[in-house]
């Protein structure tokens, strides 16, 4: 079995995610990338309930290379993020507070500094069918400088250098839409100003954030 290895770690994302709460039933699509082959979830398939051997193996060029069962409906905004950015996987659910946000707001400003490991502010994509070439393009443009972006009246996505990096990023998009809406419910957010947010940078850097150390 081609990516054998992805397919299963991909399988268990879903799960992880819709553990988390962030996936219901056929909700989001998930991929992985290697060289330029790319392993995705099966369109209709619940995503909790995936194996490897569910996912369908494809090309850059959006030709399937191995698989069983049809793709994802969002393979037109898989592939446009694969070729626009570095990324190694992309999630994309329907998890609830991004959902809420993103039918909502325009934008979630610089309210935590985890949010520069996303890039900045979170963008919210324009609406558009799911499945077209307009929300993939739009999407793209979100994800400029981006790790993460908000999908309008739609959801969420996020990408990572590794797989794992995708569902973490995915995971921080949703924590930090559930403290921004909390934020709002009790007054006006403050935003971290240019300052700050350089001194994050120096201190990341100089220290390794969210890693351990030896003593
Ligand atoms: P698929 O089942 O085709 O992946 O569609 C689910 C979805 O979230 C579309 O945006
Ligand atoms: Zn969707």
């Amino acid at each position: 079995m081609l990516l054998e290895k992805e397919r299963a770690e991909l399988a268990a994302a879903g799960r992880r995610l819709a553990a988390g709460g962030l996936v219901i039933g056929t909700s989001g699509n998930l991929s992985v990338r290697i060289d330029d082959l790319i392993a995705v979830t099966p369109t209709g398939g619940v995503i909790s309930e995936l194996s490897a051997a569910d996912m369908t193996v494809m090309n850059l060029d959006g030709e399937i290379v191995e698989g069983e069962l049809a793709p994802t409906s969002e393979v037109p905004m898989h592939l446009s993020v694969y070729r626009a950015t570095g990324a190694a996987a992309i999630m994309h659910t329907h998890a609830v507070t991004s959902s809420a946000v993103s039918v909502t707001l325009d934008e979630i400003p610089m309210i935590h500094y985890t949010m520069l490991g996303l890039g900045g502010p979170i963008r919210v994509a324009p609406y558009a069918c799911y499945g077209s070439d307009d929300l993939a393009a739009h999407v793209v443009k979100a994800l400029e400088g981006r790790q993460a972006a908000l999908m309008q009246n739609h959801g969420s996505i996020a990408i990572g250098s590794t797989l794992a990096k995708a569902v973490d990023n995915l995971e921080l998009t949703e924590w930090l839409c559930e403290v921004y809406v909390k934020a709002l419910a009790l007054g006006t957010p403050r935003v971290l100003d240019a300052k700050e947010q350089e001194d994050v940078i120096m201190q990341a850097l100089a220290g390794g954030y969210g890693t351990t150390k030896k003593l």
